[in-house]
């Protein structure tokens, strides 16, 4: 140990003298950041090239260092190249990222949001039968429930209707004898604003494996926006929920969709994808019971 820096500050760290309030706020908004990012690209394709344009900058730190000049430049063409093709690459995300950003804010302007708990509780009823007899029926549908991020592009495609929720429209729309059944249903509060609406789906080589248009348009639009997507399959009858470009398991009693859509619009997404156990729906039943 070098005597001279015992009971005073090394050279080598006489830079913390110079940090000021300003610089720590500055490394903690970074982290946030950072943080908000890879938590946003988390699962994404996004951090896959993320991971692999690390890689290439870690073999364009070592060619440097080892003066490999023709490599060096082969490299560094390609990270240029890369830049400019980030924007068009990373667009889906994005977009999602910057919508998410905007959503944060302290104006809610969504009616499910808006909607009173015990008001929750007929939607929650007549969506989970309606969801339950056409799964029975082996009728399939596509029905999404808007939150903070607008939908109007898709009912401008579709029917409007404009009529409070009921399981009798419902089945109706989507029996397969009916001009309405194709396509998807939109839900904004308790109304449903339009039949028929045609989706946005974008490919996506494992979800094209896996599943059908209606599926696929399912995961898409909900990784593109906030809303909840609630699928009834015509081949299987099986209902499933998608949220963030994430199906839940099948769910095949009216009993489970009933739980499910109250953990999703009462209790929050979070709870709802961990699969608690509690039952919102009945504690709102509860809180009604004691009031009257
Ligand atoms: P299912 O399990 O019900 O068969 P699937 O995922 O296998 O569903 P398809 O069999 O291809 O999907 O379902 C086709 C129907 O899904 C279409 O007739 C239409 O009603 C609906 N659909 C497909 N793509 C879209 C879309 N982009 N937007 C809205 N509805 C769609
Ligand atoms: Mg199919």
């Amino acid at each position: 140990m070098n005597l001279k820096t015992v009971g005073r500050v090394p050279a080598s760290f006489q830079f913390l003298h110079q940090i000021e309030l300003s610089d720590l706020l500055d490394i903690f908004l970074v982290f946030l950041t950072l943080r908000y990012l890879l938590g946003a690209l988390q699962g994404t394709r996004a951090l896959q090239i993320l991971q692999g344009v690390a890689v290439v900058l870690m073999m364009l730190l070592l060619a440097h260092q080892a003066k490999l000049q023709t490599l060096n430049w082969l490299l560094n063409w390609f990270l240029v190249s890369v830049a400019f093709l980030l924007p068009v690459i990373f667009q889906p995300e994005l977009r999602r990222a910057l919508m998410r950003l905007g959503q944060q804010g302290v104006l809610t302007s969504s009616p499910l949001a808006r909607m009173d708990k015990e008001e929750l509780v007929p939607l929650i009823d007549e969506l989970a039968y309606a969801a339950y007899q056409l799964g029975q029926a082996r009728m399939g549908a596509l029905i999404v429930l808007e939150r903070e991020t607008g939908l109007k592009e898709y009912t401008e495609r579709g029917q409007a209707l404009d009529s409070l929720i009921s399981s009798k429209l419902l089945i109706s729309i989507f029996n397969p004898k009916t001009p309405l059944h194709d396509g998807a249903v939109i839900i904004r509060g308790s109304r449903i604003l339009a039949a028929a609406c045609i989706l946005d789906s974008f490919h996506d080589q494992e979800a094209d494996d896996r599943f059908g248009t209606r599926h696929r348009a399912a995961l898409s639009v909900s990784s593109q926006t906030d809303c909840l997507v609630l699928v009834v399959s015509e081949e299987t009858g099986q209902i499933r929920f998608a949220q963030d470009g994430k199906f839940t398991k099948p769910l095949e009693e009216e009993g489970d969709v009933k739980k499910m859509l109250a953990q999703y619009l009462v209790s929050g997404p979070a709870l709802a994808s961990r699969g608690s156990i509690s039952n919102p729906i009945q504690a709102i039943r509860n809180m009604r019971a004691k009031k009257s």
